[in-house]
């Protein structure tokens, strides 16, 4: 990782729980959409070496490192021009509860 990025630590909000996890700025900017809240499902794909721990909702507890990450690229063709590039899963590595999901589409 280039030193030049100056990566901060952040919460990122998911439906079933939060994760911290750290950012570049551009990252940042990216998902927060002028809300205080980072949404997780914004930021979409992060390597599991920028998550430093998570909380899940299900099991109540916080775990350090990061959620178990999946993700697939359907490129699926939903009409109108618009394809499904890729989507993906943030779960627990206990119970495999959801921590946050999120689609990435070509437009
Ligand atoms: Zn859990």
């Amino acid at each position: 990782m280039s030193h030049n990025e100056d990566l901060e630590e952040k919460k990122l909000l998911g439906s079933g729980g939060y994760v911290f996890a750290k950012l570049t700025e551009k990252e940042e900017l990216k998902a927060n959409l002028g809300v205080p809240q980072i949404f997780l499902s914004n930021v979409r794909r992060l390597s599991e070496d920028r998550f430093t721990k998570y909380y899940c909702n299900k099991c109540t507890k916080e775990y350090p490192g990061s959620p178990t990450i999946s993700y697939e690229n359907p490129n699926e063709e939903l009409g109108q021009g618009v394809i499904l590039i890729e989507k993906g899963e943030y779960r627990c590595r206990t119970c495999n509860n959801i921590i946050a999901f999120y689609r990435k589409f070509n437009k």
